[in-house]
């Protein structure tokens, strides 16, 4: 995946903060004929767990897609921190449940960036694959079929893909969403621990009790930071209530 910077204005105006995983400064993106982001300027802090959390429709994926480098500014600029191309991790209900792959295959095709789709997985990749199932608990699911496995552990299997790129920033699309409560925590736990790992995380969720446990969060509204900071300064009620308001 490419990092991208504005076509017009090649050097960035400000320097890339040394905790900052990602800098971007008057960022706006969008689709053909459709605006969603304006004039976004933040930052995601390496090795910390930040949410960008907001209404439906209010650029959360966009945002993710910006980061992912699969959706080009119109304009701004955005500066990752890291050497490592970002590993996104889509919405479960992007990734078709009856898709007939096991959870090992699931895992396996987060070492295709790296290998190629024809290439054969070397013993090392393999290792990857068995280190990123152990490393969310599903080591025991891996012949099994996607399709069989409840929302959570499918969700897992999702991630364990994502940590098999083997890269430093993880970004997620709403990892939590229609899971049960236990499912819910267990999934927010295993991306807190990740960081110790030395990853960064970052998560699209409209769940705020995902959102208040983590380090960071960024509030958007219609495309606008309408916040950011640490969740008891950003997610107060009237800052939510606000951003919840029907426009
Ligand atoms: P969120 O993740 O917060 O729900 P999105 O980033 O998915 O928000 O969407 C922001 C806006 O962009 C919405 O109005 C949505 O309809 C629009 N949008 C999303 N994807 C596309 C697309 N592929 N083409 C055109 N508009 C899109």
């Amino acid at each position: 995946m490419k990092i991208m910077f504005n076509k017009h204005r090649p050097s960035s105006p400000t320097p890339l903060d040394r905790t900052a995983r990602v800098h971007f400064t008057g960022l706006c993106a969008g689709y053909p004929g459709r605006p969603v982001l304006h004039e976004l300027s933040a930052s995601i802090p390496a090795l910390a767990t930040t949410a960008l959390v907001g209404p439906n429709g209010s650029g959360k994926s966009t945002l993710l897609g910006v980061m992912a480098g699969v959706i080009e500014p119109t304009s701004g600029h955005v500066r990752h921190g890291g050497s490592r191309p970002p590993a996104f991790v889509p919405q479960r209900g992007a990734v078709g449940d009856t898709l007939p792959l096991t959870v090992r295959q699931t895992v396996e095709m987060g070492r295709w960036g790296e290998r190629g789709l024809w290439r054969r997985l070397t013993r090392r990749d393999h290792a990857t694959v068995d280190a990123a199932l152990d490393r969310l608990g599903i080591g025991d699911l891996a012949a099994r079929q996607l399709g069989e496995l409840s929302g959570g552990q499918r969700q897992r299997a999702l991630i364990a893909q994502g940590l098999a790129q083997e890269s430093d920033l993880l970004l997620l699309d709403e990892p939590t969403t229609g899971l049960d409560p236990e499912a819910r925590v267990r999934i927010t736990t295993v991306l807190a621990d990740l960081v110790t790992d030395g990853v960064t995380v970052v998560h699209a969720t409209h769940d705020l009790e995902a959102a208040r446990s983590a380090d960071a969060c960024l509030l958007l509204r219609d495309g606008h930071l309408a916040g950011r900071g640490s969740p008891e300064d950003v997610l107060t009620t009237s800052a939510l209530t606000q951003v919840w308001q029907p426009a």
